[in-house]
């Protein structure tokens, strides 16, 4: 029977085989851009800087400088989310307490401070 046999069939398995073989890797080749299109997009600057402000601020203090009452001549300078240092709030209910200033308000309420005690 072996004389029989189709001499082509192991090439039928062969093309099939082949055939299965180039499906999978030109699906593999298709989705390969979108895998190094997220790997890379995690590397790129842009992405890096989006993700490096929004852990910046997500450390940041906000000012809580109460600037309409502190500083009114200079209210639009403040930088809400950059708070450096922590300067006094005098407050009639809690006395001196220490509350985080951004450079721009901590300089409005010195300058203030000492216009106002002229
Ligand atoms: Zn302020
Ligand atoms: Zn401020």
């Amino acid at each position: 029977m072996s004389a029989n046999r189709d001499p082509h069939l192991a090439d039928t398995f062969a093309e099939a085989g082949r055939k299965v073989g180039q499906a999978l890797s030109d699906l593999l080749d298709s989705i390969q851009p979108a895998f190094d299109a997220m790997a890379s997009a995690a590397n790129r600057p842009e992405v890096q800087s989006v993700l490096g402000r929004a852990e910046r601020l997500l450390r940041r203090r906000p000012c809580l400088c109460f600037c309409s009452k502190a500083h009114p001549e200079d209210q639009s300078i403040c930088e809400m989310f950059d708070a450096v240092v922590t300067g006094q709030h005098n407050s009639d209910l809690l006395g001196d307490v220490g509350i985080p200033l951004c450079a721009p308000c901590a300089a409005a309420r010195a300058a203030h401070e000492f216009a106002s005690a002229r």
